[in-house]
């Protein structure tokens, strides 16, 4: 009798098994096959960090269809790896190739790819323990770094960093001092679009009053236009990039821009990445 059960559950097995694999290879044969009629005929957006094609991207509450629907990323990493890709200035041959790198609260797929390129790669986040980054190295706070010495890396990257860091221009200066000469800082921070004056009150602790006007309750401000003359009176030669680099083909096709701009008025649609290359020692 159990010998007979067994037999059973693994015929069972071996039918739901196969029909499993069949159907996991049909839906793959047909992914392919979409995939590769949208290449052919050019239709559709492409994921610059994954390759991935798809007719619609998704949408989270603030942002229609501007996230990958396959590595999730957003404008802002598409645009940093269009920049380095696609903007001589600041291609990634010049600043990041063969380079030490050092990258704080790294998106997975874009870290993938520097890891690849980096003669040095090293990934820190502060209080990393109660995160769930996965690739961690460093538990690091950016506004005072006595674990890394002074130019000790080429490279440093932070998106959407230091709207977190209550000293932003002592982070600004451990950056320039971390770096060595000529290094580069690649900074993203939210921006309400088109404001002037970086919008900050410290008084402010209420998380709700931050989330009203900041965007999230732990932002401790709004930066505005003038995020560029921060960074260069550290001693930053600053090159910021924007949509207006690329073609419309090229942000309509890697959407480095919103294709519908958000209606809520703390959005940051006008994305920009901010080079700054330490000028001084
Ligand atoms: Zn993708």
């Amino acid at each position: 009798m159990k010998t007979k059960r067994t037999g059973f559950a693994f015929l069972k097995r071996l039918l739901i098994g196969g029909h499993y694999r069949a159907s996991v290879a049909l839906h793959a044969a047909r992914s392919k096959v979409w995939h590769g009629a949208l290449k052919l005929l050019d239709l559709g957006h492409v994921c610059n960090v994954c390759d991935h094609r798809s007719l619609r991207f998704d949408s989270d509450e603030w942002h229609l269809y501007s996230i990958c629907p396959v590595c999730q990323c957003q404008v802002r990493h598409r645009l940093f790896w269009a920049a380095v890709n696609m903007v001589p200035a600041v291609h990634l041959e010049k600043i990041l190739q063969d380079k030490r790198v050092l990258h704080f609260s790294p998106y997975y797929h874009v870290s993938r790819k520097l890891r690849k390129i980096a003669s040095l790669y090293t990934t820190a986040d502060y209080l990393a323990g109660a995160y769930d980054f996965g690739n961690i190295e460093l538990d690091l706070d950016i506004s005072n770094m006595p674990e890394i010495a002074s130019g000790s890396y080429d490279a440093l990257l932070a998106f959407d960093v230091l709207e977190h860091v209550k000293d932003h221009f002592k982070a600004l200066d451990e950056i320039h001092r971390v770096l060595a000469p000529g290094g580069y800082c690649i900074l993203i921070v939210p921006q309400q679009d088109h404001l002037e004056k970086t919008m900050e009150d410290p008084s402010i602790t209420d998380p709700r009053i931050r989330e009203k006007l900041y965007g999230r309750a732990d932002h401790l401000r709004m930066y505005g236009l003038d995020f560029k003359e921060m960074i260069e009176q550290r001693g930053f030669e600053v090159t910021v990039i924007d949509e207006t680099f690329f073609t419309t083909d090229t942000l309509r096709k890697h959407i480095l821009f919103p294709l519908v701009l958000s209606d809520n008025p703390i959005a940051t649609n006008y994305r920009k990445v901010y080079f700054g290359r330490k000028t001084d020692m």
